[in-house]
C-alpha cells in the first residue's frame, strides 16, 4: 500500500506558499470519484498534517465544451455518488455552478493549500494554468487517472504503441500498488459551506441548467462508482475470460463497458488494473486487457498532451494525410451528407446498426467503432470532412466521447499511431475495412438484432 504519493504524480503549479486557513481545498475536476483517488488521499495527508479538515469543490459549467444533456445526466448521476461517498467519510463536498477555475478561486480564499487532479484536454490544462496564476496560495496537482504519469512514461509524442509500450513497461510495477485510504481527523461538513445546485434531485438539477437537450440521456448506462464497481465485478466474473480471443466478436459483449466511468474518472484505472491482475482468469486475458487499458489508453493521453491541436485533421501524421489525399479523387460508391450518417441512412446495415448503437445506448463496440470510421472516409470527397463528421458524432454521442481516446480512436482510422499498409483506392496506405470482412469474421446478423432491440 501507498502511504505517500508516488513523487512522479505530484507537481507543485504555482510558487505561492502553504498559509493559514480553515481548510485544505480539493478541487475535483476529472477524478470525479472518492475511492482509490490520490489527489483527494493527498489532501487528506496535507489537511492531517496541518490539523485541518478537507473540503472538495467541484465547479459545474452549463456550457461544458461538446457536452450535452446525456453527458450531464451521467456526470450528475455519478457526482450525486461522490458526493454521498465523501460524506459519509465527513467531507463536504461542495457543487457549484460556473467556471471551474473560477469556482475554485473563490473555495480557495479560505484555503490553507489547494489541491487539484489532472485531466489532459486542452481547456483542463488551461483551467488548470488560470488557476495557478490566480491563487495567492499553493496549488499541487496530483495525476489519479492513469497507472504511470503521463511525462514520467514519456515526454515526446509516441509513435505508437509499440514505441511508448517498452517505456510503460519499465515504471509500471512501481506504480501498481493500491492506494491505502487515509482517515480525515477533522471532520469539514461542520463547515456548512453551501452548494448553489442540488444534486440530490438529478432531474431537478438538469432542469435547472442551460443545456444541449438534443441527445437523451444513454438507456443502458447509469453514472457512478458504484455502477463501475459493480460493471467491473461482473467483468471479472463473466467475460474477462476470453478477452483475448473473443472480444473483437461485436455480438459478444466480451469487454468491461468501462469506458464511460474512465472518462468521467468515475473509477481509478489503477484499480481496475489491480482487479484484473488479481482474478482468476489466464495470464493472456489479463495481458490483453491490461494492454488497452494502460498501453492503448495511455497512449492517447501522451496524444493529447504532446500533440498541438489534437483535435483536427491536421495534428495527423503527414505520411497519412499525403496518402489520403493522393486518393482524394477515386470514384466512391456512395457519399454521405453529415445528416444522412447522423440518422443511420447508409445502404450498409452494419454500418448503421452501430450509428443505432451510439445514438441510441452512448457507447459503440471497439471492433465496430474501427469499422464505422474507416467507412466515412470511402463516403466523403476529402478526408478532412470525413474527419470532422466522425469527431462529431464521437463527442456528440458516445458517453465516453470528448476524451483523449476519442481524438485518438478517431484519428487512428486515419492511419495515427498505425503504420502504412498495401496502396489501395480511396485509402491509400491507411488500413481499411470492409462489410464482407466483418461477415467473414463475425455473427453480424446477430450484433445488429441486439442494436435492433437497444433502439426499441
Ligand atoms: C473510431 C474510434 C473512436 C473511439 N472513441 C473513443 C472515445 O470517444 N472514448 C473512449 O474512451 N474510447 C474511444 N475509442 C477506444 C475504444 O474503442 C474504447 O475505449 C472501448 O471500446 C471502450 O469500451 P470498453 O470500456 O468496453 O473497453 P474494454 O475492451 O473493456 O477496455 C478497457 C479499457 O481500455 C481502454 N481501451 C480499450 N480499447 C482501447 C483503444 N482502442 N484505445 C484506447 N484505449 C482503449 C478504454 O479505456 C477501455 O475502457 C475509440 C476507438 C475508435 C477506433
Amino acid at each position: 500500500m501507498f502511504r505517500m504519493i508516488h513523487p512522479a504524480r505530484i507537481a507543485v503549479l504555482n510558487g505561492q506558499p502553504a498559509r493559514a486557513g480553515h481548510y485544505v481545498l480539493y478541487w475535483m475536476q476529472q477524478a470525479q470519484r472518492v475511492s482509490q483517488n490520490h489527489a483527494l488521499e493527498y489532501a487528506i495527508e496535507q489537511a492531517n498534517l496541518l490539523k485541518l479538515p478537507v473540503v472538495i469543490g467541484f465547479g459545474l459549467m452549463d456550457d461544458y465544451p461538446d457536452a450535452n444533456l446525456r453527458h450531464y445526466a451521467f456526470m450528475l448521476q455519478g457526482l450525486k455518488a461522490t458526493k454521498h461517498a465523501a460524506t459519509q467519510r465527513g467531507i463536504c463536498m461542495v457543487i457549484r455552478r460556473g467556471n471551474p477555475p473560477t469556482i475554485a478561486a473563490d473555495l480557495a480564499r479560505e484555503a490553507a493549500i489547494v489541491v487539484c487532479d489532472r485531466g489532459y484536454l486542452l481547456h483542463q490544462r488551461r483551467w488548470r494554468d488560470q488557476l495557478a496564476d490566480a491563487l495567492p496560495v499553493r496549488l499541487v496537482q496530483i495525476e489519479s487517472d492513469v497507472v504511470v504519469p503521463v511525462e514520467q512514461a514519456s515526454q515526446k509524442a509516441e509513435y505508437a504503441a509499440r514505441t511508448i509500450r517498452p517505456k510503460i513497461a519499465k515504471l509500471i510495477k512501481g506504480h501498481l500498488v493500491p492506494l491505502e485510504q487515509q482517515t480525515p481527523i477533522r471532520d469539514s461538513l461542520s463547515l456548512n459551506i453551501k452548494d448553489d445546485l442540488d444534486i440530490s434531485d438529478i432531474e431537478g438539477a438538469l432542469a435547472e441548467l442551460k443545456l444541449d437537450r438534443s441527445v437523451p440521456p444513454s438507456r443502458r448506462f447509469v453514472g457512478g462508482t458504484d455502477q463501475a464497481q459493480g460493471l467491473l465485478a461482473e467483468f471479472l466474473k463473466k467475460t474477462l475470460r476470453g478477452y483475448a480471443t473473443i472480444r473483437n466478436e461485436p455480438s459478444e459483449s466480451i469487454c468491461s463497458h468501462l469506458s464511460p466511468y474512465l472518462h468521467f474518472g468515475q473509477i481509478s484505472p489503477l484499480e481496475i488494473a489491480l482487479a484484473v491482475m488479481n482474478a482468476d482468469v489466464p495470464d493472456l486475458d489479463k495481458t490483453a486487457f491490461l494492454e488497452q487499458l494502460i498501453i492503448r489508453r495511455e497512449l492517447s493521453c501522451n496524444y493529447v498532451q504532446f500533440t498541438p491541436q489534437y483535435w483536427t485533421y491536421d495534428a495527423l501524421p503527414a505520411w497519412a494525410r499525403r496518402s489520403l489525399e493522393n486518393h482524394a479523387k477515386d470514384r466512391r460508391e456512395a457519399l454521405y451528407t453529415r445528416e444522412q450518417l447522423e440518422s443511420a441512412q447508409t445502404t450498409d446495415p452494419y454500418w448503421n446498426a452501430a450509428m443505432r448503437e451510439m445514438i441510441h445506448t452512448g457507447y459503440m463496440h471497439n471492433y465496430m467503432r474501427m469499422y464505422w470510421g474507416k467507412c466515412v472516409i470511402g463516403w466523403k470527397r476529402h478526408p478532412r470532412e470525413a474527419f470532422d463528421d466522425l469527431l462529431y458524432l464521437n463527442n456528440r454521442y458516445l458517453l465516453d466521447g470528448r476524451d483523449a481516446n476519442g481524438y485518438a480512436g478517431v484519428g487512428w482510422c486515419f492511419g495515427l499511431h498505425d503504420r502504412p499498409w498495401t496502396n489501395r483506392p480511396i485509402f491509400g496506405q491507411i488500413r481499411c475495412m470492409n462489410a464482407a470482412g466483418l461477415r467473414r469474421k463475425f455473427d453480424m446478423e446477430a450484433y445488429v438484432k441486439q442494436v435492433d432491440q437497444w433502439s426499441r
